[in-house]
C-alpha cells in the first residue's frame, strides 16, 4: 500500500546552526534557507519529523525545560504553514546509556512510517552525523548527510557513500538537487 512521503529531520545541524549542547532559545538560528526548503516539501505533500538526540540533558548541562524552548523558538522562527513538523522526538540519554529512541535507533522512524502511513520508499532521514544516517538506513529508507554541522572525515564520506549515504552541503541542497524541489 503506497503511504505518504516522509522527511525525518536531524534538528542541530541541519535545520539550525549547531552551538553544541545549544540549550538557549536566544542561540536558535536556522540555517540559511531552510525555512524555504521546508514549506517546498510541505507543498510537495512530504510529511516532516524532527528526531534528535539531546545527551546534554542526560549529561545534565541542560534541562528538558531548556530544550522544549529552544524548539519553541525554532518553530516560531520557521514560522511553517499547516501542518508543519508532525511529530518531534527527542532521546536525552547519554551515548554510554540505554536508550529506546537514540540515534542510531530505527524506533521513532518505524513508528511514525506505522502511524501516519508513510512510504518507506519515499522517506529520507537527513542529518549531519553517522547517527543520523545509521537511524535512516536501520528503518529502512534513504540516508542523506548534510555537511552544515559537524565536521566530517573523508574516510567518513567513502564509508557512508559505501552504504548508499548521498552527500548535500546543507538541507536547502539536498531538497533543490535530490528531490527536484
Ligand atoms: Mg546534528
Amino acid at each position: 500500500m503506497p503511504g505518504f512521503p516522509a522527511l525525518f529531520l536531524d534538528r542541530d545541524g541541519n535545520l539550525i546552526e549547531d552551538h553544541h549542547h545549544t540549550c538557549q532559545p536566544e542561540q536558535i538560528q536556522p540555517i540559511a534557507g531552510v525555512r524555504e526548503a521546508l514549506i517546498a516539501c510541505l507543498g510537495a505533500g512530504y510529511h516532516l519529523f524532527i528526531l534528535t538526540n539531546q545527551s546534554g540533558i542526560g549529561r545534565g548541562i541542560f534541562t528538558w525545560e531548556h530544550y522544549h524552548a529552544c524548539n519553541a523558538r525554532m518553530l516560531e522562527l520557521l514560522a511553517l504553514p499547516s501542518p508543519g513538523i508532525r511529530e518531534i522526538k527527542a532521546a536525552p540519554e547519554r551515548p554510554d546509556q540505554p536508550s529506546e529512541y537514540r540515534k542510531p535507533s530505527p524506533k521513532f522512524i518505524q513508528e511514525m512510517i506505522e502511524r501516519h502511513g508513510l512510504d518507506p520508499a519515499r522517506s529520507w532521514m537527513i542529518g549531519d552525523r553517522v547517527t543520523d544516517w545509521d537511524a535512516g538506513l536501520n528503518a529502512g529508507i534513504r540516508s542523506c548527510a548534510v555537511r552544515s554541522g559537524a565536521p566530517f572525515t573523508p574516510e567518513l564520506e567513502v564509508n557512508a557513500r559505501a552504504r548508499g549515504v548521498c552527500f548535500h552541503q546543507d538541507f536547502p541542497s539536498f531538497v533543490r538537487l535530490e528531490l527536484g524541489l
